[in-house]
């Protein structure tokens, strides 16, 4: 068995968006938000866990990987939003031996995708970048993504941002590779939340603190983040702030500037205001 594993991330900076400005537009425009693809290696073997969603960025990953000297045996997706799976298609044609895998949800959402193109069409209008359009499907997995005799598992889990999501447990590191699930210092998505739906999302997270995780990898983090139990904590406290003030019947600009002023740190407002604006709060039985 190698001595110990090692966890490294590979970070993507903000990307503007072309989406129209109006009054809600965001100081300094429209953007993506960071986003990151985390390698868990072994002396020779790694595991990949999401993919990242340009063109560019994805023969950036591979660059990396391969400098990195590591040999990915396995591609692991989280979950289903088309950012964390649509780069493993670059991926897999520099790592043809790697096995792209995710649990039954994620790959159900993917294979629709796959069908309707609504995703990919969206976000190439929307990106200034080139996105990936190549989709392969992964492979279910029964969860055992272990490297080198080190135990690693991927664990289905419920709401967060989608439906279903899922996060891969490394004990030996006492590490937690999260996806969407938690955030760090960047605003979490409250797109077509409710308010069931983000109580069910505190408990999946909630769940997490349980494992005591010593290292916590959010896919959506500033590169400058540490990785800590701390983006736990912090997306129970946003989405616990978010529903406070939903019960209050905010507007949607009134509900927007008390969320900016309860985290005035956090990136990418454009995921605030996008979310904001899906939950329909000038509307009578909004929120
Ligand atoms: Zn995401």
């Amino acid at each position: 068995m190698t001595q110990q594993l090692a966890i490294q991330t590979f970070d993507i900076p903000q990307y503007a968006l072309n989406m129209p400005s109006g009054p809600e537009t965001p100081e300094g425009g429209w953007t993506w938000p960071y986003s990151t693809a985390t390698l868990i290696s072994g002396d020779e073997d790694a595991v990949l866990v999401d993919a990242v969603p340009t063109l560019k960025d994805s023969e950036r990953l591979v660059d990396w990987i391969k400098a990195s000297g590591k040999r990915p045996r396995t591609i692991y997706i989280t979950h289903g939003h088309f950012d964390h799976y649509i780069g493993a298609s670059i991926v897999l044609e520099h790592f043809p031996e790697a096995s792209l895998v995710a649990t039954k949800s994620t790959i159900e959402f993917i294979e629709e995708e796959k069908e309707t193109g609504r995703d990919r069409a969206m976000w190439a209008s929307l990106f200034s970048e080139d996105i990936v359009q190549t989709i392969v499907v992964p492979e279910l997995t029964d969860g055992t993504l272990d490297i080198e005799g080190h135990k690693i598992t991927a664990v289905e889990v419920g709401q967060s941002d989608i439906t279903r999501s899922s996060y891969v447990h490394v004990p030996s590191l006492g590490a937690i590779i999260v996806g969407d699930i938690a955030y760090n210092q960047v605003h979490p998505t409250l797109i077509d939340s409710d308010h069931d739906k983000r109580l069910a999302w505190i408990q999946t997270l909630t769940d997490l603190l349980d494992l005591k995780p010593q290292i916590v990898v959010a896919s959506h983090r500033t590169p400058d983040a540490e990785n800590g139990i701390h983006a736990i904590e912090e997306t129970i406290a946003y989405l616990r702030q978010a529903n406070h003030f939903l019960a209050e019947k905010p507007s949607t600009p009134e509900f927007i500037a008390k969320m900016m002023a309860a985290f005035p740190s956090h990136k990418n407002p454009s995921t605030l205001i996008v979310g904001a604006v899906s939950l329909k709060l000038d509307e009578a039985d909004g929120g």
